[in-house]
């Protein structure tokens, strides 16, 4: 029986992949290490016992109590605090999905590769932070790392049996998120309410918002970057309001492989899930002719900055990403809570990574997560110390 691990059970691509595995038989099917999640503790319970874990963790320290009486009589397991999480993570399983949001996956995530073990990676953030730490990590212990964001899972599966050296471009498509349609002039104005809410994904919260603003395309280029070795010249984006084609692989042929499908994360999950094989999952076939037509358009820079700076960031190498990634959810944390409008994530990220630039930190890209952490940090401040200075 295959063992499997999912971290951020609780969140939204947890819950799609709790779905997956309860349909494919739940506990009878696969044997359960270890689920983490968060706040949601009755969630993360009721779901440790229906898969029958052997240990559930909660990232938040002051919930234990909580989480060891909503368990009792279960035969679980209950831990708590992100140490708890990455040592989960460091417990042998066959698969184990990162659903995590946001950099406080990169730590469990470093604890399954340093395993061996297969990685199915929601966590785009864990590559963005520390790609070349993470891919390097990979390689030297044999682990496996499968894409589980839909765009990088679609690149993965229309280069089966292709070369990449033939690749001309990788095209990634976004759907332009909450505000495609705005007029301009009224982004500053976005409250978060009207920010969270995305047209043809459901997704948590801050990904969403990152849908609205392009950071999550932004994150996603930089992933793909990460992930397929490519250089900034052979990756594009396109607005795609249908979120069908979820990428594209051109070759030198002149010939292009797509790869699309509903916009629905269980496709993804499970693609990964049952990697190299493809086994039956319950998304609905694609239909066209409802679909009706799919149209692509060029991203307006100037409405979405988000891709500028990764393209930046892919260029300056170091620790941009890192930098990148960490004043972004800091600039998220303060438009979320008030502190800033919708339009001035960008510029708050932009000064985080003018400021990095001139500390050198991105001279060398860095060589552990004690160095990851410096730059997160140092990010964190830096975006936040715009605001004050606005
Ligand atoms: P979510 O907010 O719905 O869920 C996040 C999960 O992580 C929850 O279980 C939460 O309890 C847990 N968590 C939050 N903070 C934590 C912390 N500090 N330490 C440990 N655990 C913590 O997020 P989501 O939308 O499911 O996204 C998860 C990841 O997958 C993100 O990296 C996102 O970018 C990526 N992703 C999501 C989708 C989607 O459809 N939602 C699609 C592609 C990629
Ligand atoms: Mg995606």
């Amino acid at each position: 029986m295959r063992s499997i691990s999912v971290l951020g059970a609780t969140g939204s691509v947890g819950e799609s992949a709790f779905d997956l595995l309860m349909r494919a038989g739940g506990a009878q099917s696969f044997r359960t290490i270890a689920l983490t999640g968060g706040a949601n503790i009755a969630r993360l319970a009721e779901m440790a016992r229906a898969l029958k874990a052997e240990i559930a963790v909660t990232a938040w320290p002051e919930r234990l109590d909580e989480l060891r009486s909503a368990l009792a009589g279960s035969g679980i397991e209950a831990a708590a605090g992100t140490a708890a999480v990455a040592e989960a993570a460091a417990r042998p399983a066959d698969w184990t999905l990162s659903a995590i949001v946001g950099a406080a996956g990169l730590p469990p995530g470093l604890a399954v590769l340093d395993r061996g073990g297969t990685l199915a990676l929601a966590n785009k953030e864990t590559l963005v932070a520390a790609g070349p730490l993470v891919m390097a990590r990979a390689q030297d212990r044999r682990a496996q790392i499968l894409p589980v964001d839909s765009e990088h899972s679609a690149i993965f599966q229309a280069l089966q049996g292709e070369n990449l050296e033939t690749v001309r471009h990788v095209t990634i498509t976004a759907s332009g998120g909450a505000f495609r349609d705005w007029p301009f002039e009224r982004l500053a104005q976005a409250t978060v309410a009207e920010a969270s809410c995305h047209p043809n994904w459901s997704m948590g919260q801050r990904i969403t918002i990152d849908s609205a603003s392009m950071f999550n395309k932004a994150l996603e280029v930089i992933e793909a970057h990460e992930f397929f070795g490519l250089g900034i010249d052979r990756l594009r984006v396109l607005v795609h309001p249908q979120s069908i084609v979820h990428a594209m692989v051109t070759h030198r042929d002149g010939g292009s492989i797509a790869h699309m499908g509903a916009p629905d994360m269980r496709h993804a999950i499970g693609y990964a899930l049952n990697w190299p094989a493809r086994a039956a999952l319950p998304v609905p076939a694609l239909d066209l002719a409802a679909v009706g037509s799919l149209t692509f358009a060029e991203p307006d820079e100037a409405r979405w900055p988000a891709l500028r700076l990764a393209r930046e960031a892919i260029s300056a190498g170091g620790a941009a990403g890192a930098v990148l990634n960490a004043a972004k959810e800091q600039a998220l944390d303060d438009f979320i809570a008030g502190r800033i409008r919708f339009t001035e994530m960008a510029p708050a990220v932009e000064h985080a990574l003018a400021l990095a630039a001139r500390e050198s930190g991105f001279s060398q890209s860095p060589r552990d997560l004690e160095e990851v952490l410096y730059w997160d940090g140092f990010a964190r401040r830096a975006a936040a110390q715009w605001q004050g200075a606005a």
